[in-house]
């Protein structure tokens, strides 16, 4: 469903972000994408979105060249990135079209289903970090996307704030069989969510190596073999990029 045909990024002022990537997310599928920070992983999903072009190479949703951004395709920035002015259920009902009683719905069941139902009214400045990122990630799924794009989105949480969202957004995408690409510096965060890890390099960032997490989905931090893979894609990183931490 989303396919990356080599493509490469170089930015206005000469810099190439990122060279032949080229990846197919399948319907369905997670993926995450491993990299050290400015290795070019947020340039990626900003092509995946639309929101940038690709300066060669292709890159389609559906078979589709993404031009700009679609409502098939969702997007959950680092930081919640709420409008302070609008009330939560504005916040979420934000760019819905369609009719106020439809709307109304969309959002209360996107509410529930991050956890929030009785938030509707407070503004962004009353919530907590994990429940602000929570109000995005009701955004993000009111426009029922297929395919939701993750850039480091718990990384500003705590450690456990963090490991709640991420079981929470687990069994949302249980239910939902939603495509996912999320990319972080996270390995552990990696092994958590995806099924399909790919490593990249930095300068120009590249995709050098593809592994697969066969865990089983529940609990995976504490399977056998979580370690082992995490030490792995921690040797891989550090092969890809000596001079990261
Ligand atoms: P990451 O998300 O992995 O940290 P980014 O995709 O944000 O990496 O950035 C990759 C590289 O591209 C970095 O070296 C960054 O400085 C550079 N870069 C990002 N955006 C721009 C831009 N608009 N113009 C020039 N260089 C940019
Ligand atoms: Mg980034």
């Amino acid at each position: 469903m989303l396919q990356f045909e080599s493509v490469s990024k170089t930015y206005r002022n000469g810099f190439t972000a990122l060279e032949a990537i080229s990846l197919h997310i399948h319907e369905g599928e997670r993926v995450a994408i491993v990299g050290s920070s400015g290795c070019g992983k947020s340039t990626l999903l900003r092509l995946a979105a639309g929101l940038t072009l690709p300066s060669t190479g292709r890159v389609k949703v559906y078979g589709t060249p993404v031009t700009r951004p679609e409502p098939r395709v969702g997007f959950l920035f680092q930081e919640p990135r709420l409008m302070p002015w609008l009330s939560v259920v504005d916040n979420v009902a934000f760019g819905l079209r369609g009719p106020a009683r439809q709307r109304r719905d969309i959002v209360r069941a996107a509410l529930l289903r991050v956890g929030l139902s009785g938030c509707g009214d407070y503004y962004p400045k009353q919530l907590s970090g994990g429940m602000a990122q929570r109000v995005a990630i009701a955004r993000a799924l009111a426009s029922a996307p297929r395919l939701i794009l993750l850039d480091e989105p718990f990384s500003a949480l705590d450690a456990i704030r963090r490991a709640e969202l991420q079981d929470h957004f687990l069994q949302l995408w249980e239910s939902d069989q939603l495509s996912t690409l999320i990319v972080t510096h996270d390995v552990e965060e990696a092994i958590v969510l995806a099924d399909r890890i790919l490593v990249m390099q930095p300068h120009p960032g590249r995709i050098i190596e593809e592994v697969r997490v066969d865990l089983p989905l529940d609990d995976r931090r504490e399977a056998p073999g979580f370690e082992s893979l995490k030490k792995q894609l921690i040797h891989s990183l550090r092969q890809a990029d000596p001079k990261a931490r």
